[in-house]
């Protein structure tokens, strides 16, 4: 083994990506877990496992410039990050939001990689996007901008080489914008994206499969305890695509979803956030820049400001908002209220310090890589109706997607069984590696 400890490998990461924050924090979390198993394996060492999947295969910057409607014209960064291709192409949204930045974009693809591993599915990992602020933007002008970033990214993407699709600020109308420039530059009618409009190649029950399949997840989760989700208060925060189908599984499994959120404040509704209350949820968040808030108005409910919803009374807290939206004091506050399972939606939403209370507490802890996996294992299964040309119906996509997030459920248990708990962490991390690094073994020093 190269390295003498854990310490002097994460410092090297440390000191060769100094401004990366948020991509520490991911490695750290990932080889707190696969330590043991990656330093005694004779093989993980002779190949340099360790070193070489934290280093991306590449990294692609460019220049996005477009023209808003007063004909101003904008540049904004562009960025693919493709991570890790030895199980498969390249595979990880796109994020259009102003922080989105290098360390940020990295954090997501190496996370990327074990989560895409645990599916099961041959897909690698990569994830890419720009700091543009889609917010206030008119159609027109994030038609513009999607073109442009089109006319650079093309030439990096396809459907045997990375495969992007929708995350933070990218929902289907920008997947629309950007499927529509590839096809007329390429003059081919591929599966380059995920999350296209069901009139072109897109899956049935894509939009709600990351929520959906949380919901799964948790199920599964509370099974471990023989427990069930029916009638237990649930804290969702976020209120864009994640957040809305997971409360809209809640509600089907008769659970109580009573809070949403946005980057302003949350909402907190303690007679629970009906179906219809949803569909309202929906249409106000199909514009970017509306605010939760019109939610508090609208149903006479409270509204805070500048707060998320961690203070409120629950069972179970599924945040599916954004990274490092849950910190030590929250995951305080909540299991202080009584909540004994957490599940993440989003990528990384809990700090490091509030991940490790969560482990200490033994609480059902589900980290987004493994519970937030249903978005692009339907992704996977969208590619090969892609291939086959054969589109399944909603039931049989649904039945795949419960499988997956089950499949990827007993590969936590199977690597995370500690006795007396099961550490999603440990779980995650450990089964999504050596898939990945048995392959790279598999194919030599590239
Ligand atoms: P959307 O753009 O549909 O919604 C994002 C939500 O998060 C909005 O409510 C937004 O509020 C809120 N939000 C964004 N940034 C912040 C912030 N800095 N602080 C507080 N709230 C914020 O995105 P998705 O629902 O698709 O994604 C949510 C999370 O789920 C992300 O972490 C994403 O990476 C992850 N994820 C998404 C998948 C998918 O299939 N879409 C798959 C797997 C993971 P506002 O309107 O104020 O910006």
């Amino acid at each position: 083994m190269k390295y003498k400890s854990k310490k002097e490998f994460l410092d090297s990461v440390v000191d060769n990506y100094s401004d990366q924050k948020e991509f520490h924090q991911a490695v750290e979390e990932v080889i707190h877990s696969i330590w043991n198993t990656a330093a005694n394996n004779e093989e993980y060492c002779k190949f340099n496992i360790l070193d070489r999947i934290v280093v991306p295969d590449r990294i692609i910057i460019f220049r996005v410039p477009w023209m808003d409607d007063k004909n101003n014209v904008h540049v904004n960064l562009g960025y693919r990050i493709q991570f890790n291709s030895a199980i498969g192409p390249y595979k990880g949204g796109l994020r259009f939001h102003p922080s989105v930045n290098l360390g940020i974009l990295k954090f997501l693809a190496f996370e990327q990689v074990f989560k895409n591993s645990l599916t099961g599915l041959n897909l690698g990992g990569g994830k890419g996007g720009s700091n543009f602020d889609p917010k206030g933007k008119s159609d027109k002008e994030i038609m513009s901008f999607c073109y442009a970033f089109m006319n650079e990214l093309y030439r990096h993407i396809g459907r045997r080489t990375d495969i992007p699709a929708g995350d933070i600020g990218v929902g289907a109308k920008e997947i629309g914008f950007m499927f529509g420039q590839y096809k007329k530059i390429r003059n081919a009618f591929t599966g380059v994206l995920t999350g296209k409009g069901t009139n072109w190649g897109g899956s049935l029950i894509r939009p709600e499969a990351t929520g959906y399949g949380l919901v799964y997840f948790v199920v599964e989760m509370m099974k471990t305890r023989k427990h069930s989700i029916k009638g237990k208060t649930v804290t969702v925060s976020g209120s864009g695509n994640v957040a809305q189908f997971a409360c809209e599984k809640l509600i089907e499994l008769g659970a109580k979803p009573v809070t949403l959120s946005d980057s302003s404040g949350f909402i907190h509704d303690p007679d629970g956030i009906t179906q219809e209350k949803i569909e309202y949820v929906k249409k106000l968040k199909s514009v970017r820049s509306a605010r939760i808030s019109e939610y508090a108005k609208k149903y006479n409910v409270k509204y805070t400001k500048g707060k998320r919803p961690w203070s409120i009374k629950c069972d179970i807290a599924l945040p599916c908002a954004t990274e490092n939206e849950l910190n030590l004091d929250d995951a305080k506050e909540l299991t202080g209220n009584g909540c004994y399972v957490v599940a993440e939606g989003a990528n990384m939403p809990s700090t490091t310090d509030a991940v490790h209370h969560f482990i200490n507490k033994k609480i059902l802890y589900g980290p987004g890589k493994a519970a937030n996996a249903g978005g692009v294992a339907i992704s996977g299964i969208e590619m090969s109706q892609n291939s086959t040309r054969i589109p399944l119906s909603r039931e049989k996509v649904d039945g795949l997607l419960k499988e997956i997030m089950q499949r990827v459920h007993r590969t936590c248990v199977k690597y995370g069984d500690k006795g007396d708990f099961i550490n999603y962490v440990d779980g995650a991390n450990i089964g999504g590696f050596v898939r990945v690094a048995d392959s790279m073994i598999d194919q030599g020093i590239v």
